[in-house]
């Protein structure tokens, strides 16, 4: 079996994991970053990505509003490429408490959140699509965050200073020398087995992190809170939208790249479900007809589908009851609370926490390594982010490629758009036309980004996600993994197939109208056209290839 080395191991590849193997690489230790599917295909990429002001939790948690308010700061210095600085707007309706709104403005004033009372007609000018039965508004500095964008650049400039990664890449079990962690070792989805062997253990799993603790022998109760959000064909709102009440069913409502959103729910599953996650029915009912109430055009506009995520909640205490549940950031030192050395948990907090959790979580391996360098994640841009994105005179270079292309790309990858856009036919040719992205960036994403399957091409570039849903792009994609040597023609024909089935999950929950419509549409494609139900699948499908 082969046998690989390093200082640190961590497991989980989300906002958390990937921000850790950052702030250690700029700290000079060498890691490995372990994920058992892609990047950012955990809780990380199931959420509403709101950039929180601290607002929402002004009222009832101030220390998490701080937290939010410090790391918004930062996330738009740091990360200008994955930030959308929207703003951000609660509202009273008239049946919510009105003294709610007092209280907002008096928590925001004590954890240091600018916020702007307006009037109503002001509000309305900002944000026409909004209820005009509206009682109050306030502006505060919410804003959106990508979270795939956020994770992929963490992981880019990791490795760009030594760290490695692998995807699709399962921990199995951890090795353990008298209640010391060894290493872990580990099975690819192409079936192979491998052990790595480090100095510490990073458990960065989210949800999964009981199981994981449960690898070491150690005890860790989480508690997954369910969350669905719904996803309509085109950005309903330009700014965030919050009810101005305790938070709850239905209250957010998030412009995110071409779409919106609306979240969330919340409902506490069993342990056991978190592996098979869907929005359901009656969570659709809840958010159309709460949504509806902040943004009456929500429930005409066009459902392009569904999904839920799962909190990562710790219960602090062995002896875990509702109460004792935190939804603050948890850091576990293992030979503190169970006498198992070498291994630290970081699990609970927020996308938009994720920088601070891996400072804490690396300031402990530093502590653990006798390491004494300091985090510079707070000041140091992320790769795409290091200068301004160019104006006019810096986008005639790319001359010849239509300006939108060029805005979507920088957009989206920030300077690192020099990397991405030469002047040649690769740019010229556009693979899905709802998101502007050319073959150039596909194969940029191919070469650089790691990644392995359509899927992971999505998450990179956002084919995929606009209002068609990959019904056009997706095949192209499948094409061009072919032609760049990462599949074969029947690998390539089972991505596609994957794809679309993955695609199809968050889709059947809303297929009525227009959205049934559209899926007819690429049934007749894929299935009349191109034939692909008759093609046979291969024996043991392969999600991705080491
Ligand atoms: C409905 C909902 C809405 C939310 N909205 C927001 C929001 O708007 N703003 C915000 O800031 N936060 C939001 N959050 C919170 C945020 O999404 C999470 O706190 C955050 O994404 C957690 O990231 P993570 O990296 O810790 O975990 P994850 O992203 O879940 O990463 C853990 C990774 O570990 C991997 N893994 C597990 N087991 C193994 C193994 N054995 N081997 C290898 N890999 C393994 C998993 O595949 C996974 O990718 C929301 C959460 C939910 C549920």
């Amino acid at each position: 079996m082969k046998i690989y080395e390093t200082e640190a191991i961590i497991i989980g590849g989300g906002a958390t994991g990937t921000g850790i193997a950052r702030d250690l690489s700029l700290r000079g230790i060498k890691s490995i970053l372990i994920e058992k599917d892609d990047i950012a295909s955990g809780t990380t990429g199931r959420n509403h990505g709101l950039l929180h002001s601290g607002a929402r939790y002004a009222v009832k948690d101030l220390e998490s509003a701080k937290e939010c308010i410090r790391e918004n700061r930062i996330l738009k210095k740091i990360a200008r490429h994955c930030v959308e600085e929207t703003g951000g707007l609660f509202i009273t309706l008239r049946d919510d408490d009105p003294s709610y709104h007092n209280k907002l403005l008096e928590g925001c004033r004590f954890a240091g959140i600018k916020t702007e009372e307006i009037g109503i007609k002001k509000a309305l000018v900002i944000e026409p699509n909004l209820n005009p039965e509206i009682m109050r508004a306030v502006k505060v500095p919410d804003g959106t965050i990508d979270p795939f964008r956020l994770t992929a650049s963490n992981m880019l400039d990791a490795i760009e200073k030594g760290a490695q990664l692998f995807t699709y890449t399962k921990v199995t079990e951890i090795i353990l020398n008298n209640s010391t962690v060894a290493g872990v070792k580990c099975i690819s989805t192409a079936g192979e087995k491998f052990e790595i062997r480090c100095n510490i253990l990073i458990n960065a799993a989210g949800i999964w992190g009981q199981k994981i603790c449960a690898l070491a022998g150690i005890e860790l109760k989480m508690f997954p809170s369910k969350g669905s959000m719904l996803i309509v064909d085109y950005r309903i709102n330009s700014i965030v939208i919050n009810r101005c009440r305790m938070p709850s069913d239905g209250d957010i409502i998030v412009p995110g790249d071409t779409v919106s959103l609306i979240g969330t729910t919340s409902k506490t599953i069993g342990y056991e479900k978190i592996e098979d996650l869907h929005a359901e029915d009656d969570e659709i009912n809840i958010l159309l007809k709460d949504g509806e109430k902040l943004i009456p055009a929500l429930s005409k506009a066009r459902a392009l589908r569904a999904y839920a995520g799962v909190r990562p909640l710790v219960a602090i205490s062995g002896e875990a009851s509702g109460r004792e549940i935190s939804r603050g950031i948890v850091l576990i030192d293992h030979e503190e609370r169970d006498r198992v050395k070498g291994i630290i948990t970081i699990a609970g907090g927020k996308l938009m926490t994720y920088r601070l959790m891996a400072e804490m979580t690396s300031d402990m391996v530093c502590k653990k390594l006798k390491v004494n360098r300091k985090c510079s994640t707070h000041r140091l841009p992320l790769p795409g982010s290091e200068k301004r994105p160019p104006r006019n005179r810096g986008l005639k270079k790319f001359a010849g490629i239509s300006q939108p292309v060029v805005k979507s790309t920088l957009y989206r990858h920030g300077i690192r758009v020099y990397n991405i856009l030469k002047n040649d036919k690769k740019n010229y040719r556009i693979i899905c036309e709802c998101e502007m992205v050319t073959e150039g960036e596909i194969e940029y994403s191919i070469n650089c980004l790691n990644v392995k399957n359509i899927a992971d091409i999505r998450r990179r570039t956002r084919i995929g996600m606009g209002p068609c849903q990959g019904e056009l792009c997706a095949y192209r994609v499948s094409g061009l993994l072919n032609d760049y040597g990462k599949a074969s023609p029947e690998e390539a024909v089972n991505y596609l197939r994957e794809f679309l089935e993955e695609r199809w999950k968050g889709i059947k929950p809303v297929l009525w109208g227009d959205a049934l419509r559209e899926s007819e549409f690429t049934y007749w494609i894929y299935q009349g056209l191109l034939g692909l139900g008759e093609i046979t699948k291969p024996e043991k499908p392969r999600k991705g290839k080491k």
